[in-house]
């Protein structure tokens, strides 16, 4: 209780009054000028005045678009960061291959507009690994409002060949605010105040055992095979967003219902993508506002017909998943075999570009490593970039990639680890803020054991950053008190960019968990919102456009300093205790 206060107390006091209180960074006009040869002040000119973040953000969702996992745009992604990584000089650039992940998925061809009783284009997009049409579909439309098995029944023989609105209208408000934020100083507080975060945390939807939430949940896994059953035609979903923009991710699969469905020993969820997937039927999103339009239209009275032309690929030939993984090697003969990782994800949604999910991330660790490389500074450890895949499908690429060189928590009864938090798959709802997406319960299970790999002891730490196009503006320390001074010396040259503030909680839904679950020092960057939440994460406008130059600089001159930092000094991160037995 007395540390917890302490340490709250401490961030608090750093936060209000910096310079008073600690005198770390001399500062105001006695301040000597900055050491040109300070490989923290090279590190901040190179990235803020040469950068090529940008560039590299272009060619990844510009040139080569979107990256759903396995998809042929993912392959490409993974060889040009590997290449370019080596063009800059990188050593040991290669491909990781994970899994077997699942069948592959690109979208060939789309387009979806009502025709009767008056013609007019629709803003939709297909789900994706959404089986294709076979050529144009022509059908009438049925508002599926069945909110309970009764009125279910309702439809029975009605679905036939149908394309079948299956989510309720939804109201759209007017916007008064700025869909665009950054954090101000009561969030970065509220953050720096943060008490130290719940043990283990695998809270999650184990302890969502309502009877309403369990009645819906077999209520929707009842309505997705009725569909089917019936032989409806085609799936329409109301989309998340408005004025244009829409969320999409996967299609969805129906499962068997089963009341343990979110508890520890859950049945294996089937997906789309998944080699022996259940043939389903061809799903697509539409703008609410299209949406609610047709609804309001067929309840007048009107037959409305729409034409729908879905044609997609499919890949089998490679069911693996792969990560690019390159280094800096290290120079110390002592510390040149320990690391120090970082990373961000390539793979993303198919319906915008993965500018800032996560490209973004992609385009900083990149750029991170480029002006360590190119300022020629010379690491002690060696520096590890992974960029992973599979990560919106529960963050399996890092997952795969840890439990091979780092290790995994073994439990006996199931002998595997409990399913990670997922960014995105389609059992988690939208993330909301920092707490990211919460984890299957184990519930009372015995204590897993702790299965450590020959680089467990050599990991010095991991960088992780996946919240967008937003600047640093600190670290979540993942409960991590220990490292709160260290972490607090090396913000200081950033004050001025913006970034000084340490929390103690957790944030979820990164790749870092996949360190940090099993005791490795992984961290997540605090970042500015913008309009991550409102716009662009999983959305058809997660592009170019919406990414903010200066913020990316900021970022990657940061996270090359974190980085290089821990790849120089004396010990490795200090770490948690390690969890399991
Ligand atoms: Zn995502």
């Amino acid at each position: 209780m007395f540390r917890r206060q302490f340490a709250a107390l401490i961030l608090l006091f750093t936060l209000l009054a910096p310079f008073a209180a600690f005198g770390q960074q001399p500062q105001g006009p006695q301040q000597p000028a900055p050491d040109p040869n300070d490989p923290i002040v090279r590190i901040k000119d190179e990235g803020m005045n040469r950068s090529q973040v940008m560039q590299t953000l272009s060619y990844l969702s510009d040139v080569i678009g979107p990256r759903l996992t396995a998809s042929p745009n993912m392959k490409r992604a993974c060889e040009w960061t590997r290449d370019t990584m080596t063009k800059w000089g990188l050593q040991n650039a290669h491909l990781e291959a994970w899994g077997p992940f699942g069948r592959g998925w690109s979208l060939k061809r789309f387009s979806a507009q009502v025709t009767d009783p008056q013609d007019f284009p629709l803003i939709a997009y297909p789900k994706a690994w959404s089986p294709g049409t076979s050529g144009p579909l022509s059908a009438e439309v049925v508002y599926f409002d069945a909110k309970n098995e009764e009125d279910m029944a309702r439809f029975q023989g009605q679905l036939k060949g149908k394309i079948v609105m299956t989510a309720p209208m939804r109201e759209v408000k007017a916007r008064f605010e700025a869909p665009g934020t950054r954090r101000d100083e009561k969030n970065l507080l509220a953050l720096a105040n943060a008490p130290m975060p719940r043990p283990a945390g695998r809270g999650g939807f184990g302890g969502n055992r309502n009877p309403d939430f369990l009645a819906q949940a077999q209520f929707a896994a009842k309505k997705n095979q009725f569909f089917v059953d019936e032989g409806a035609a085609l799936l329409v979903d109301s989309s998340r967003g408005d004025g244009g923009t829409i969320f999409v991710q996967s299609a969805t699969v129906p499962q068997p219902f089963s009341p343990n469905a979110f508890g520890p020993n859950a049945p294996r969820r089937i997906n789309p993508y998944d080699k022996d997937a259940p043939k389903i039927v061809p799903q697509m999103v539409v703008a609410v506002e299209h949406y609610n339009r047709i609804a309001r239209m067929i309840q007048a009275g009107e037959k409305v017909k729409m034409e729908v032309n879905l044609a997609v690929e499919w890949q089998d030939q490679d069911l693996s998943g792969y990560n690019t993984v390159a280094e800096i090697p290290g120079s110390d003969p002592q510390l040149k075999d320990e690391l120090v990782m970082l990373g961000g994800h390539m793979d993303s949604w198919h319906s915008g570009t993965g500018a800032t999910d996560n490209g973004a991330g992609v385009a900083v660790g990149m750029e991170a490593v480029r002006i360590i490389q190119t300022l020629g500074l010379k690491p002690r450890r060696t520096i590890r970039i992974a960029l992973w895949t599979g990560e919106e499908e529960g963050l399996l690429g890092s997952r795969a990639y840890v439990a091979q060189h780092f290790g995994r928590l073994e439990t006996s009864t199931t002998a595997a680890t409990p399913p990670a938090a997922s960014d995105g798959a389609t059992a988690t709802p939208r993330r909301g803020g920092s707490d990211g997406n919460a984890v299957a319960s184990p519930g009372p299970a015995p204590a897993p054991a702790l299965i450590k790999m020959p680089e467990y002891d050599k990991l010095a730490g991991y960088f992780n950053l996946d919240n967008g196009t937003g600047k640093i503006r600190g670290v979540y320390l993942q409960g991590n008190e220990s490292i709160a001074g260290l972490f607090r010396q090396w913000l200081a040259p950033f004050r001025d960019l913006g970034a000084e503030t340490l929390s103690l909680s957790n944030t979820g839904g990164t790749d870092h968990l996949s360190f940090d679950g099993i005791g490795l020092p992984g961290f997540q960057f605090i970042q500015d919102e913008i309009e991550y939440d409102s716009r662009t994460h999983h959305s058809n406008m997660d592009v170019f456009d919406r990414i903010q130059a200066d913020d990316m600089k900021q970022a990657a001159t940061i996270m090359a300093a974190f980085v290089y930092n821990t790849a120089m000094r004396d010990d490795k991160l200090p770490r948690k205790s390690a969890p399991g037995r």
